[in-house]
C-alpha cells in the first residue's frame, strides 16, 4: 500500500554520531522515500545547535527535505523569529511546532506559554512560507486535566494555522482511531499522522512512556518484561507487534506513518517492508 512516510532523528553529540547519522539518513531516503525527515530539538533550546547543523546537513546533502521541531517554551519572540529566519535561509519549508517542557532549573517560560502560540507568531513572522505539524496525543497529553480540555487544546494549534499534526507513539489503534473521530467531530480536518516507535530495549520503552504519557498496555509489559536480557527474541516479539499496528493503521486509512527512529535504520525499514509500507509523496 502506498503511504507517505516521515522519519524523526535526534542530533547527535558527536562527530561519530553525526557520521553514522549520515549514513542512516542516506540509505532510509534511498530505501524508504520519505516525504521529510524531521530532527528533535532539545527541552529549552538546549540542542539548538546541533539541531540546525543536524537539518542543514540533511537538507544540503539529503533528497528528502529536512523539518526542524522547534519548541517554544523559556524562548523570546526576537530567539525564535531569529531561528525560523534562519531555517527560511536554508529553504526550509516544513516546522513541527511545539511547546515542550521547562528544563528542571529553568523558571522563565519566556515569551510563549503554549504550542498554539508558537504556531500564530509563525505564521505572523512568515506567512504561509512554513508547512506547520503540530504536536497531537491520543492517549492524551499528561498535564491535560481531561481528554476535552486536550482536545479543545489541540484544536486551537489548528486554529491558529497547523497544515498537519503528528501524534505521541501509542500500541492501541483504538486510542488512535477514537481520537481522529473526536477531532473529525470538532471539525478539525487536518492529517493526523501516527507516530510509530519501534521496540528495541523494554527499561527504555518504559522509561520513555512514563515520562511522555504514552501507555503501553498492560499486556505489551508484561510480555516485554518476560524476555529478560533475551534481546534477540524482545526485539523480534516487539517486530511483530508494530508490524501489525502498522499494517492495522494502513489499512484504517492513516494519512501518513511518522516513525522515531532512534537514529536507526535497519529496523524502520524492515518494518515498513513486512507491514507493506510503500512510499508515496502527497506534495
Ligand atoms: P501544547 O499543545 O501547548 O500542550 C501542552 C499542554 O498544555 C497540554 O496538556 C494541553 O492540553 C495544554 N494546553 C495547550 N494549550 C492550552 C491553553 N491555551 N490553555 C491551557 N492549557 C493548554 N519535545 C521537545 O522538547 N523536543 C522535541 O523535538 C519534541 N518533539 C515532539 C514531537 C512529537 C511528534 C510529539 C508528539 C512530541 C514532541 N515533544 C518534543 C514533546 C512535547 O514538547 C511535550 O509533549 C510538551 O509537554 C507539549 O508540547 P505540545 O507542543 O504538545 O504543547
Amino acid at each position: 500500500m502506498h503511504i507517505p512516510i516521515s522519519c524523526e532523528f535526534f542530533p547527535p553529540k558527536s562527530d561519530e554520531g553525526a557520521a553514522k547519522l549520515r549514513a542512516i539518513h542516506l540509505r532510509l531516503a534511498e530505501t524508504l522515500k520519505p516525504e521529510y525527515f524531521s530532527v528533535t530539538y532539545g527541552a529549552g533550546g538546549s540542542t539548538q545547535e546541533r539541531t540546525f547543523t543536524t537539518v542543514r546537513e540533511i537538507q544540503m546533502a539529503s533528497s528528502v527535505p529536512a523539518a526542524p521541531h522547534l519548541s517554544c517554551i523559556g524562548s523570546t519572540r526576537a530567539g525564535i523569529a531569529d531561528i525560523l529566519d534562519q531555517y527560511r535561509a536554508l529553504d526550509i519549508r516544513r516546522i513541527v511546532a511545539l511547546r515542550g517542557d521547562l528544563p528542571s532549573g529553568m523558571r522563565d517560560p519566556g515569551d510563549f506559554r503554549y504550542a498554539n502560540e508558537l504556531v500564530a507568531f509563525i505564521r505572523e513572522h512568515a506567512g504561509d512560507w512554513f508547512h506547520i505539524e503540530v504536536a497531537a496525543y491520543p492517549e492524551f497529553h499528561p498535564q491535560a486535566p481531561n481528554a476535552t480540555a486536550d482536545l479543545e487544546h489541540f484544536k486551537r494549534k489548528v486554529d491558529a494555522g497547523a497544515n498537519g499534526a503528528i501524534t505521541q507513539y501509542f500500541y492501541s489503534i483504538e486510542a488512535y482511531s477514537r481520537f481522529v473521530d473526536d477531532c473529525e467531530r470538532l471539525q478539525i480536518d487536518i492529517p493526523i499522522v501516527p507516530g510509530l516507535m519501534p521496540i528495541s530495549n523494554y527499561t527504555q520503552l518504559a522509561r520513555f512512556s512514563d515520562a511522555c504519557g504514552a501507555d503501553l498496555p498492560r499486556w505489551l509489559r508484561k510480555r516485554l518484561e518476560a524476555f529478560g536480557d533475551d534481546m534477540d527474541s524482545l526485539r523480534a516479539f516487539g517486530h511483530d507487534v508494530v508490524v501489525e499496528l502498522t499494517a492495522d493503521l494502513i489499512s484504517a486509512g492513516a494519512p501518513g506513518l511518522h516513525f522515531y527512529t532512534m537514529n536507526q535504520a535497519d529496523s524502520i525499514i524492515a518494518l515498513c517492508r513486512d507491514a507493506g509500507a510503500q512510499p508515496s509523496h502527497n506534495g
